[in-house]
């Protein structure tokens, strides 16, 4: 494999930096996200089993959710099998005792290991923000750490807007790190809270800290992504001499995000030999990050690095024998490490060989059978021609592989499907929709109401089969996109209509094409739900095995 590893420069075997991850609290800043405590509990669960070394969960007293998360968390109801649990909050109030401030009291109360403290380490923030002189800061950052290792905290120091801390004052910026490893902090964290460093400044900071203090104390570094840089400063970081860093999955954080800890991991482990988590950890990087993705209701995004669904998408083309013989000339890992997996793209310009090896993909032998390889080539030439594309709707493609030989299962058969718009007088939409479905020999017959047609038409399918096939449950239509293929003909344009569709576990595209929008629709539905029930059978069978 063409894995690239860099040597750290230091003599002896590399130091595994330690993971920290901050979703819960810094990630949740992100705009539109809100979780409930139970999503809280989930995703702290579902973070632990990638093996990251620390999981923040938010900052106690600061919001009644955090509050009640570390309540619940101390009763028992979260138990990590990896990762200590950290609560985060910030130094004491200025000129105020400690024992009792009650920022310091919520930490406490929180009850956790290990506790990740902020405080200012730019002159500026301390004057503008906390109107207080920098030698009171010096005081707050040591007299809270000192009272939270008294009572026996293991303590973190994040040191807010230390990269623009270091360039307006580096003596000061250095003096709060001195202040919080005095006191008994085991890490200093550099943040860039405004996210705006480049790799070259950020290089040559954490290199000049390091030198100074590494020797006493833990170096890390949290990051934020406003230069799209979040990744990158963390990776020089650690080749300067860091040895924890904080991220969030999938890079989720206030403004342009975090550091993304989902790009962090394989690039630390596959590109600088660094083995922070295990391979099998590895293994279930793609789930996990969607799964992360899914509680907080956002749509993985597709391209992203290493777990996103065309991450390792190749358009076959000319290059499809080379391929075939050697994926690991057109992918820079075997995506198998980080859970993904190799997609190829069918298009037009696809011969016999990418019809075999997308078969092959598949777990389908076509190279015996000459004549359903032509035949699942006439139809793609077809189909093509009036419109569809298989590139971006894999799973159409193979339900047409298992039609043309002989592998199609049918859950169920459409008899007819009846949908209504009606505009009311008051200006309200209102969508019906009655499906009539064979399962087997039964006849069923399902209504749904929905905010447009193609809503009520799938609320209606699955009333008609829900008890028959329960599995449909689980399927979510996640996107669903339309295009409109020969505009000149104005309203009698075919429409093409693609649909991403997931079980939580698994996502698959399927794509649907007519003259009418509500038919294009229903095609792509429609194989959307073959394939979700025949996913849900294959599972539901290796389970029994
Ligand atoms: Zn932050």
């Amino acid at each position: 494999m063409p894995v690239t590893t860099e040597p750290l420069s230091q003599a002896g075997p590399p130091i595994i930096p330690t993971l920290y991850d901050t979703t819960l609290r810094d990630g949740t800043q992100q705009e539109g996200i809100s979780l409930t405590v139970e999503d809280k509990l989930r995703v702290a669960r579902t973070i632990d089993t990638l093996g990251v070394a620390f999981i923040e969960g938010g900052w106690p007293g600061a919001n009644p959710k955090d509050t009640e998360f570390f309540k619940r968390a101390a009763s028992g109801e979260l138990v990590l099998q990896r990762a200590m649990l950290t609560a985060f909050g910030m130094t004491r109030r200025p000129n105020a005792d400690p024992s009792t401030d009650p920022t310091l009291q919520a930490l406490l109360a929180a009850d956790t290991a290990a506790v990740c403290l902020v405080g200012k380490s730019d002159p500026l923030h301390v004057d503008v923000a906390l109107r207080t002189r920098p030698a009171e800061n010096l005081a707050m950052v040591a007299s809270s750490i000192a009272l939270l290792r008294a009572e026996g905290r293991r303590v973190l120091f994040d040191a807010e807007h230390f990269f623009d801390g270091y360039t307006r004052d580096p003596d000061y910026a250095l003096a709060v790190l001195e202040a919080a490893a005095q006191s008994g902090a085991e890490c200093v964290v550099l943040c860039d809270t405004n996210g705006g460093a480049l790799p070259n400044r950020v290089q040559q900071v954490v290199a000049r800290v390091a030198g100074l203090l590494a020797d006493r104390v833990e170096i890390g570094v949290h990051v934020h992504n406003d230069t799209d840089c979040a990744v990158a400063n963390s990776l020089v970081s650690i080749q300067s001499g860091a040895r924890h860093v904080q991220g969030t999955m999938n890079g989720i954080g206030e403004r342009c995000g975090n550091a993304n800890l989902v790009s962090l991991i394989p690039n630390l482990k596959l590109k600088l030999g660094l083995n922070v988590v295990s391979d099998d950890d590895m293994r279930r990087l793609t789930h996990v990050a969607h799964e992360v993705a899914e509680v907080m209701n956002l749509t993985p995004n597709g391209h992203a690095p290493y777990v996103g669904h065309a991450a390792f998408a190749h358009k076959a083309g000319l290059h499809v024998s080379a391929l075939a013989r050697r994926a690991d000339l057109y992918q820079h890992i075997e995506p198998e490490r980080v859970g993904n997996s190799l997609r190829l793209l069918v298009s037009e310009l696809a011969g016999r060989s990418t019809i075999v090896l997308k078969g092959r993909e598949l777990g389908l032998d076509l190279e015996a059978d000459r004549q359903a390889t032509d035949r699942v080539l006439e139809r793609v030439k077809d189909l093509e021609h009036v419109g569809y594309t298989f590139e971006a709707a894999d799973a159409s493609f193979e339900l047409l592989v298992r039609a043309e030989t002989g592998l199609l299962r049918e859950y169920f058969r459409l008899e007819s499907y009846r949908t209504i718009v009606e505009r009311r007088e008051d200006g309200q939409i209102v969508a019906e929709a009655t499906v009539k479905v064979w399962v087997d020999d039964e006849r069923l017959i399902g209504t749904g109401e929905g905010n447009g047609p193609v809503d009520a038409l799938d609320q209606a399918f699955r009333a008609a089969v829900c008890d028959r096939l329960p599995q449909v449950t689980d399927l979510n239509l996640s996107d669903y996109k339309v295009r409109i293929l020969d505009q000149g003909a104005g309203t009698g344009a075919t429409t093409r209509v693609l649909i991403q569709s997931t079980d939580g576990e698994g996502e698959w595209d399927t794509v649907g094409v007519s003259s009418n929008v509500i038919e294009a629709s229903w095609k792509a539905m429609e194989d959307a739900y073959s394939t979700g029930l025949r996913l849900a059978t294959e599972r539901d069978r290796a389970s029994v095995r």
